[in-house]
């Protein structure tokens, strides 16, 4: 299945002679939506032979959500090692995540930092017992080739944009384009380090850098799931504008660069500009 392009006609791009697009892969599965689904597609063999995954994620990650989900639908077991202490009454992410039967657990910050270590690992292992273990956002190689397949569906375009949290939506999609095309990413992290996770995941999924993509580190407005009342304010009128309301962690964000980039002439006249809607 893919998921629908639609055109916007916004006066801010058209301004500059551009015409902007979106991919509605929020729209591709109603429980597993978005970037999730892409990722974790080729880890559903894996996840069934095994039978149980554990995974990591913060306490409103959509990956936990995804993956508990993806547990109940495709019939494996899930665990899900949650950063910090546990907060009760569970926020709405993890309550729908114990719902769909994904059994939580809890990591101190210290070590959530180190999560993917041997030790780490060895010591939820031995709690837990053998597990098919997916990193934290889904974000493995099979992850990466999911998402090239979304690269591969949008071939009419320029230039194709998206938000980065882990970088392995970018690292995919930028794979998958054709060598005309160019992916850019918008990183709502702070700190400038998703560039070479995108490298690091790109090496361990094909070996080298695939593809012409670069993060942009401009638009995190103050890092993961900080928003500022611009932003806030750009969100509101997207909506009433376009009929579509954007998710002010990922493509809220992803959205203002966009715009951001086209008001200072970033991209060529006449290109034609897809925004993917990840979630
Ligand atoms: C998880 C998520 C992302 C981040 O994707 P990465 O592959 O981790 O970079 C982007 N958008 C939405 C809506 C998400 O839920």
């Amino acid at each position: 299945m893919t998921s629908p392009v639609v055109e916007l006609s916004d006066d801010r791009a058209a301004r500059r002679g551009l015409r902007l697009f979106l991919k509605r892969d929020d729209l591709i599965h109603p429980e597993i939506p978005g970037n999730k689904w892409r990722k974790l597609k080729h880890n559903l063999g894996p996840a069934r032979a095994h039978g149980t995954v554990l995974t990591f994620g913060g306490a409103y990650s959509n990956h936990i959500r995804a993956a508990a989900a993806a547990g109940r639908i495709f019939g494996f077991a899930t665990i899900g090692v949650i950063r910090g202490e546990e907060h009760l009454p569970l926020n709405d992410s993890l309550a729908y995540a114990e719902r769909m039967g994904m059994r939580l657990t809890y990591l101190d910050r210290a070590s959530y930092r180190r999560k993917h270590d041997p030790d780490v690992v060895d010591a939820l292992r031995e709690r837990f017992g053998d597990f098919y273990l997916l990193p934290e956002g889904g974000s493995n190689a099979l992850a990466v080739e999911g998402c090239a397949e979304l690269g591969a569906e949008v071939p009419g375009f320029d230039v194709v944009c998206c938000p980065c949290g882990t970088g392995g939506t970018l690292a995919g999609l930028a794979a998958g384009l054709a060598p005309r095309q160019r992916a850019l990413g918008f990183s709502v992290l702070k700190g400038g380090f998703l560039s070479g996770e995108v490298e690091r995941l790109q090496r361990e999924t094909y070996g080298g850098r695939r593809g012409n993509w670069r993060v942009e580190d401009g638009f995190h407005f103050g890092g993961y799931a900080r928003r500022t009342p611009e932003l806030d304010a750009f969100t509101d009128d997207f909506a009433e504008r376009h009929g579509i309301v954007l998710d002010r962690v990922y493509t809220a964000k992803m959205m203002f660069g966009v715009l951001a980039l086209a008001g200072r002439g970033a991209f060529p006249e006449g290109a034609r500009i897809l925004a993917v809607v990840t979630g």
